[in-house]
């Protein structure tokens, strides 16, 4: 323990004084009513500071006011020393974070951790999805280095060249479940780590109240406890001046004490905007890697995993149908396979194509799913080796009626358009023709063999061309 001597103690109070008459009640409460003077040594005056998120913001904002009264008090030799309450003991790198003040230097000994008796670290409940683990985080190329990178992370977080490691990508594609796993790693791994999940949504709420309750320290001391700190989605950071200013003090922090920092963002970091600039040249001092949209081979292996976790089985035309036609958003997929399931067993459907068309069609966006009317015309015409025209002429001679049966059907059966605009396409036939083209088409289906064939491969190809 240290001997608080009764020097520094009046010198200290003295210089309070001051301090109080040249800066506000509420700046004074929060920065300079929890210094501790603990040390008095000539003219070298040792205070105490809770931690050293505090001893930066003093560094940035009084110092100049702490420079002038010290030397008020103790003359023009006079020197100020911190030491830190809160430090962490497994500081590796002293040098990033000594203020650049002159004589106003912070000593080695403030790196040595003092801890008053009675203050614990705390453990903090981590708020990670178990259910989302690395077993169930199919690997494929669009995600490889993402997931080798959080598998390094999370058995050594902290000890690899990743930190911070920042995963970007669009929605849907598991940049939430990737973290989380790696989250629930170190924990399995590490039972006695600090893991924090937390989406930046909650911390800036987080921030916003600890203004309000004037607990900022309490706030800022409980995020610089934790050993591995996930923050989610911090594309939502952008123009917080406030909350990128107190997760910037928590990041060098967190940092410069070895500890892990993992962070999602919708984008890469070079390409948020709002965002300050040191914030983003740190987020670079790691590993930044992207998840991309998932391949076909991808997309039924995780159908195929999410149908095994459900305990169903869907035929293989269904499972190929939906990914072919679910391509950039593994969320899509779940909730077609969700709602396949739940069709199925609330209304005893069959699962079938049909079900699959439904399902597909209410949960993919539209901007992906929709395929022009043209462009099926002309595949079908091709495939004839007719001129389009036809197609939408009032010719009646039979392989061009059977063409144009189908380029109806698959009109129907891909795109959104009503049965009128469909007509219209077709040299303005009208809903009952398009209606009973599409029956003539699956009737045709379920008799010819050879023209099923033609025609379950003219859809495939066309919705995959369609989502590529
Ligand atoms: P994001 O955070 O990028 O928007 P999520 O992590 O929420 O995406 O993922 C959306 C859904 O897709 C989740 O239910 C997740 O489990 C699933 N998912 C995404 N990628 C994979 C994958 N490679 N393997 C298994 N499931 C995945
Ligand atoms: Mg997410």
């Amino acid at each position: 323990m240290n001997v608080v001597t009764q020097d520094s103690y009046a010198v200290w109070e003295n210089c309070l004084r001051t301090i109080r008459s040249s800066i506000g009640n509420q700046s004074y409460k929060t920065w300079f009513e929890p210094i501790k003077a603990v040390q008095l040594d000539g003219n070298v005056l040792t205070i105490q500071v809770p931690n050293k998120f505090f001893y930066e913001w003093l560094e940035e904002h009084y110092i100049g006011l702490l420079k002038a009264t010290i030397k008020k008090e103790l003359g023009e030799k006079a020197k100020l020393e911190y030491q830190i309450l809160m430090a962490q003991p497994n500081n590796q790198n002293n040098k990033n974070h000594t203020a650049d003040t002159g004589p106003w230097q912070m000593p080695n000994s403030a790196m040595n951790p003092f801890i008053i008796p009675g203050i614990k670290q705390v453990r903090v409940d981590a708020h990670l999805n178990k259910q989302y683990v690395f077993d169930n985080f199919i690997e494929g190329d669009c995600n490889k280095l993402a997931r080798s990178a959080g598998l390094a992370v999370a058995k050594k977080p902290g000890g690899t060249a990743f930190n911070p490691l920042v995963v970007y990508g669009q929605v849907g594609l598991g940049k939430t479940h990737l973290v989380q796993a790696i989250g629930n790693e170190i924990s399995r791994n590490h039972p006695n780590e600090n893991v924090l999940y937390s989406t930046t949504e909650t911390f800036t709420n987080q921030i916003i109240q600890a203004i309000k309750n004037n607990a900022i320290n309490e706030f800022v001391q409980y995020y610089q406890n934790i050993d591995t700190l996930i923050l989610d989605d911090i594309q939502f950071l952008a123009n917080k001046q406030k909350t990128q200013e107190i997760f910037f003090h928590i990041f060098n922090h967190l940092h410069q004490g070895g500890h892990q920092i993992i962070l999602t963002s919708d984008r890469a970091p070079k390409d948020l905007e709002g965002m300050e600039e040191r914030l983003i040249s740190r987020f670079k001092w790691g590993l930044t890697t992207d998840l991309q949209t998932p391949d076909l081979e991808t997309r039924m292996a995780i159908l195929e995993d999410k149908m095994q976790q459900n305990g169903i089985e869907l035929p293989r035309s269904v499972v190929e149908y939906v990914c072919y036609n679910v391509k950039s958003n593994v969320r899509e997929l779940e909730g077609v396979l969700n709602s396949i399931i739940a069709q199925s067993s609330l209304n005893q459907r069959k699962i079938d194509l049909d079900l699959a068309r439904e399902a597909v069609r209410n949960f993919v966006t539209e901007s992906q799913r929709e395929l022009s009317l043209d462009h099926i015309q002309e595949k079908v015409a091709n495939f004839y080796k007719i001129p389009v025209e036809q197609l939408r002429a009032k010719t009646r001679k039979r392989p061009i009626v059977v063409a144009r049966q189908l380029a109806m059907f698959l009109a129907k059966n891909l795109t959104n358009n009503s049965l009128k605009t469909i007509g219209d396409m077709f040299g303005g036939r009208d809903h009952t023709t398009v209606l009973y083209s599409c029956k003539a088409v699956q009737d045709m289906m379920d008799t010819d063999k050879a023209f099923r064939i033609t025609a379950e491969s003219l859809e495939k190809e066309l919705s995959l061309e369609n989502y590529a």
